[in-house]
């Protein structure tokens, strides 16, 4: 039986925790008394630095019911750190974790889902939005162009999947491994591996409290997700430069040939080679420092280069627990 954790991130969310705590354990409830998952599941709140009475809330709920369970964050740190703060303080409990908003928009009958694919052997199960239709009209085109950019920009995301997934325990082991400062977890979650599952559910709309995701925060969480997952842009500036200096060649042909001719005035040739020349090698000279930068900032993330699933006949596996000899991971 599994022992299910859910992990909520809430930053100022005390106008729907109540609603958000009492729908979750009705489900809890219902999973454990169907034997699904372990009487020892909890739920998680991760206060992500509320300035309101979230920290307090979960608190009282954590009074009423052993099933709630708080992590007090010491400052904002947004959402992708609260989860990862979330997820990594409970690997070691859990059999398995959910992640998921506060705001319940992601429709909470797909744990069942979950659970039953976790069941069938899947490390990772992605929770897949059916359809945006109730988002506004500027969010939705807003994230179906962000999807189809960092696909461009060479990060493999899933589809229409925001955070609402079950990670195993040995996936969030995974998840550890990666050192990185830059946290883009739906990018991440992909590179670690492991079998992987898909649960389509609806996506609804806000039941109360506002957004915590303005356009200034969406656009800084785009340009994290390409910006952290791709050099792609460096190279964008290379391909120009070197573009733009085998057009100033050839420009250069040409301005003196017309020079020659003497359909010029004086001086102008010059200054018509050095603007194109000196420019091309410029941005040539940019995009090659690029380069090195960008393989730096590769190195410095200092990702694991892989992450053994499983061997045969070497150290010892401790079936059942979910954990595994410490040669396991290197
Ligand atoms: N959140 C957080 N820290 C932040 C901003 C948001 O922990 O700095 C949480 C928030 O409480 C919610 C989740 O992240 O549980 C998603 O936020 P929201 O629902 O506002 O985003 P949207 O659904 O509008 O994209
Ligand atoms: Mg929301």
């Amino acid at each position: 039986m599994n022992k299910l954790y859910l992990v909520i991130p809430c930053f100022n969310e005390e106008e729907v925790l109540g609603e958000t705590a009492k729908q979750l354990k009705k489900k809890m409830n219902m999973l454990i008394q169907s034997g699904r998952i372990s009487s020892d599941s909890r739920i998680v709140f991760v206060n992500d630095g509320s300035k309101d009475g979230t920290w307090t809330l979960i608190e009282q709920l954590h009074a009423s019911d052993a099933l709630f369970a708080g992590i007090h964050l010491a400052r904002n740190r947004g959402h992708q750190h609260a989860l990862l703060a979330g997820l990594m303080q409970v690997k070691a409990h859990a059999d398995a974790v959910i992640s998921l908003d506060a705001d319940l928009q992601d429709d909470i009958d797909a744990i069942d889902a979950f659970v039953a694919r976790h069941d069938e052997g899947f490390d990772i199960v992605y929770g897949v939005r059916r359809m945006r239709e109730k988002d506004s009209w500027f969010k939705r085109t807003t994230a179906q162009s962000f999807y189809k950019l960092m696909r461009l920009m060479g990060a493999e995301l899933v589809y229409n999947h925001a955070d609402y997934r079950l990670m195993s325990r040995r996936a969030l082991e995974g998840l550890a491994e990666f050192g990185e400062t830059n946290l883009f977890l739906r990018g991440i979650v992909p590179l670690i591996g492991y079998p992987s599952a898909v649960v389509e559910y609806e996506r609804n709309e806000r039941f109360a409290g506002e957004s915590k995701y303005p356009l200034k925060k969406m656009l800084s969480f785009a340009l994290e997700g390409i910006t952290s997952f791709s050099i792609k842009p460096i190279r964008m500036i290379t391909t120009l430069g070197f573009l733009i200096f085998a057009v100033s060649l050839v420009m250069l042909g040409y301005f003196l040939s017309l020079h020659f001719a003497g359909r010029t005035v004086p001086g102008w040739t010059t200054i018509a080679i050095s603007v194109w020349a000196i420019g091309g090698l410029q941005l040539l000279g940019i995009g090659v420092i690029g380069e090195y930068i960008g393989k730096t900032y590769l190195e410095t993330k200092a990702r694991p280069k892989f992450i053994v699933e499983r061997m045969i006949g070497v150290g010892s596996w401790r079936d059942g627990s979910g954990e595994y000899a410490d040669s396991q991971l290197m």
